[in-house]
């Protein structure tokens, strides 16, 4: 009789001990999947940053008034943007480049840079583009960020800000929109500069010229470093 008492006790207690013991497996688990969640949303390959010339291979782009296409600016500042940006120890990843386009249509070739910019998962990208308005007094560098996103907004700031210097009389403000298949698709922090309008006669005679492209790219690289700076990432601290 006292056996059966003992064993019953004994049962008992490790019946307890078990489901204890689930309880707290659980708990820790749970813990570390939120911990994990957290963390990876605001985990970038901070030292890296996506380059995007726009258009290219048989989408042209923008036609400026003087013949010459949008792509082709597109990726020479592209090109300079990122030898600037490799020279102060940043690493970069090109959508495309050379003259291409990434697939047989318009949304498959933005589709696969809006790919393409979510797996390499920079701390910022950046969509290279030239404007163009009916107006033909109109120019200025512009740069649009998605609506929703602080990160997005602040880096289109720094951006915007270099631009400007290269052209006293650019009045031009960064610009949210929700709209564009780029901005809303792209789950990193991401800009697409206006450079110039290719509308307008004098931009476009500068933007032909590999002067003005190189400084337009070193406005640009300019921008990309300040926003990096500032996210406390990447370039100076991250050196080895
Ligand atoms: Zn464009």
């Amino acid at each position: 009789m006292k056996k059966r008492i003992m064993l019953t006790m004994l049962i008992g207690v490790l019946l307890c001990l078990i489901f204890v013991c689930q309880k707290a497996g659980e708990y820790l688990g749970q813990g570390i999947r939120a911990g994990r969640e957290a963390s990876g949303t605001v985990k970038r390959e901070d030292n890296l940053v996506v380059l995007d010339p726009g258009h290219g291979g048989k989408d042209p782009g923008k036609v400026a008034v003087n013949g010459v296409e949008e792509k082709d600016i597109n990726l020479k500042i592209a090109l300079f943007t990122k030898e600037y940006l490799e020279a102060e120890g940043v690493d970069v990843v090109m959508t495309r480049a050379e003259d291409e386009r990434l697939a047989d249509t318009q949304v498959g070739d933005l589709k696969q840079r809006v790919s393409l910019m979510n797996s390499q998962n920079p701390v910022l990208a950046v969509s290279i583009h030239q404007n163009s308005y009916h107006e033909e007094s109109v120019r200025g560098a512009q740069v649009f960020y998605y609506a929703d996103s602080e990160e997005g907004k602040a880096a289109a700031e720094c951006l915007q800000k270099a631009l400007a210097e290269l052209d006293p009389d650019n009045t031009k403000q960064i610009k949210a929109n929700n709209t564009y298949y780029l901005l809303k698709k792209t789950e990193v922090p991401v800009v697409i500069a206006e450079c110039g309008f290719l509308s307008n006669s004098e931009e476009a005679r500068k933007l032909v010229t590999e002067e003005y492209q190189r400084a337009t790219a070193g406005a640009v690289a300019e921008g990309v470093l300040q926003y990096i700076r500032s996210v406390g990432a990447g370039a100076q601290g991250h050196r080895k």
